[in-house]
């Protein structure tokens, strides 16, 4: 059972620490109002105490240390009064100065003054708790935070404004009229009572189906949205496979040198082709050595390669191709993967097209890491690889996040097991149960019938003041 929080008045620094212009501290709970009160002093104003003032208006203030009357910092004061606001409860927000002094001091003013510190996303837990939002909208506060593409923001906002709980909530009505139907037959059993035909609540459960497939056919694209796509970068030592991520990026971060195989590490970087974040993994050259240490960098460009969602494995255009790189087009895996023939400023010594037409290479294409002239078709062909050049926000929901998309699979299981049931007319008993426990599944997703445990781990992603 989640335990509600009563009579309890929490504060955070809800801005980010470090410089700034604005530093927000704020105050929620049914003593928000009168602790602000105890440390700022409203100025020019005719009504200066704060719980005279109109929801939702701000003054101007002295944030001042009751104990000895020094004044901290000028600021701007909100009185915001339940029920409408972000955690549905009595909220002020102290506007002081950025920096981290004076926010740091008037959060422990208010900490002194009786309020309790909150816990990390306790603000939007308690607008979960409170009913302002359901779980999905809190989760995707947590999203918006922590969006770093646009499209990722866009899917992020489509849950926030409850997208994916009216499909849940849709989907859940649904299985609640079939179990009606299915309890009805179990409890009026020898009486004469209307319920629906079997085929009918057949076509229900099927349409439920449909409905969850086609929404756990978007997780593929919302994990690439959310984390997404690994990339290793391969190819034998010295053909540009740095120049290549620093074209990329069209920033110097690798260090690009002619002498062979000094890229080491794997050099981690992110880029965005069309909404996406590529995770790049430039490797040390791929070649049989004595030198332990390049053979440990073999070992991870062979890893990579293992663990990447695409290959860019990439060959010196301007220079014979030669047996290294053979082998290592031949061990590509059968991961989608594109041939970067490079330098094309230079004169070119033979078709890469003819040599290795036969491999497992989804694309070819021609570049200048160096002047950076045919990176363009290289995010093309990347696009058109990876998301069959349709990667523009569907406009529907996008399930994101890795817990929704267990439920839903769990929820699925169940209904093909319900379904299978019914069609052979099994007892209603064992129906209803399973259809009981699909509800559960999907009330998960919601926040309806989650656990404590599961939303201290949910929350504890937050940072403290959301
Ligand atoms: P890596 O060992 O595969 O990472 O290769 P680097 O990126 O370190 O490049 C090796 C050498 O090739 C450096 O001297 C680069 O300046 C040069 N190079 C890389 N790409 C190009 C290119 O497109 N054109 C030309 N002319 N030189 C390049």
């Amino acid at each position: 059972m989640i335990r509600l929080y009563i009579n309890d008045t929490v504060a955070a620094i809800s801005t980010a620490m470090g410089e700034g212009g604005i530093g927000i501290i704020r105050i929620s709970g049914d003593d928000a109002i009168k602790i602000a009160q105890k440390i700022v002093s409203c100025r020019n104003t005719t009504a200066t105490a704060l719980e005279h003032r109109k929801s939702h208006s701000m003054c101007l203030a002295d944030v001042v240390d009751p104990v000895d009357g020094s004044r901290v910092d000028e600021a701007l004061i909100t009185v915001m009064r339940a029920p409408n606001t972000y955690t549905k409860e009595d909220v002020v927000e102290i506007n002081c100065h950025g920096g981290i002094m004076a926010v740091r001091k008037t959060l422990q003013l208010a900490l002194a003054a009786g309020a309790r510190a909150a816990d990390p996303g306790e603000f939007t837990k308690r607008a979960f708790l409170n009913g302002r939002i359901d779980l999905t909208q809190a989760e995707a506060v947590i999203d918006t935070i922590q969006s770093r593409t646009e499209i990722a923001l866009k899917a992020a906002a489509d849950q926030l404004e409850g997208g994916l709980s009216n499909n849940i909530n849709e989907i859940a009505e649904r299985v609640a009229d079939v179990l009606t139907q299915v309890e009805a037959a179990v409890d009026f059993s020898d009486e004469d009572i209307e319920t629906l035909p079997l085929t009918e609540l057949l076509d229900l459960l099927q349409k439920t189906h449909i409905h969850i497939d086609e929404l756990l056919a978007t997780a593929v694209r919302g994990r690439m949205i959310k984390e997404g796509i690994r990339v290793a970068i391969v190819g034998r030592p010295n053909v540009g496979k740095s120049s290549l991520l620093n074209a990329l990026l069209r920033r110097e971060r690798a260090i690009v040198t002619p002498i062979p195989g000094t890229t080491r590490d794997v050099i981690e970087e992110t880029v965005t082709v069309s909404g996406i974040p590529l995770i790049l993994k430039d490797t040390a050259g791929i070649r049989e050595s004595d030198d332990h240490i390049e053979r440990i960098g073999v070992e991870l460009t062979k890893k990579a390669m293992q663990t990447a969602e695409l290959v860019i494995c990439v060959v010196d255009g301007s220079n014979d191709f030669t047996e290294d790189d053979d082998a290592l087009i031949g061990e590509l895996p059968c991961t989608p993967s594109i041939l970067v023939v490079n330098k094309s400023d230079l004169p070119q010594a033979q078709s890469a097209r003819a040599r290795y037409k036969d491999n497992k290479i989804n694309a070819i294409v021609e570049l200048s890491a160096y002047t950076g002239d045919g990176i363009n078709q290289l995010e093309s062909a990347v696009e058109k690889l990876l998301f069959d050049g349709d990667i523009a926000a569907p406009g529907t929901t996008i399930i994101t996040n890795a817990r929704h998309e267990q439920l839903l699979d769990k929820a699925l299981h169940g209904l093909d097991e319900a379904i299978a049931l019914l069609r052979d007319e099994q007892p209603e008993e064992i129906i209803a149960m399973i259809l009981r426990d699909i509800l559960r599944d999907l009330g998960e997703i919601t926040g309806e019938t989650v656990t404590e445990d599961i939303l201290s781990r949910i929350f504890s992603q937050f940072c403290i003041g959301k």
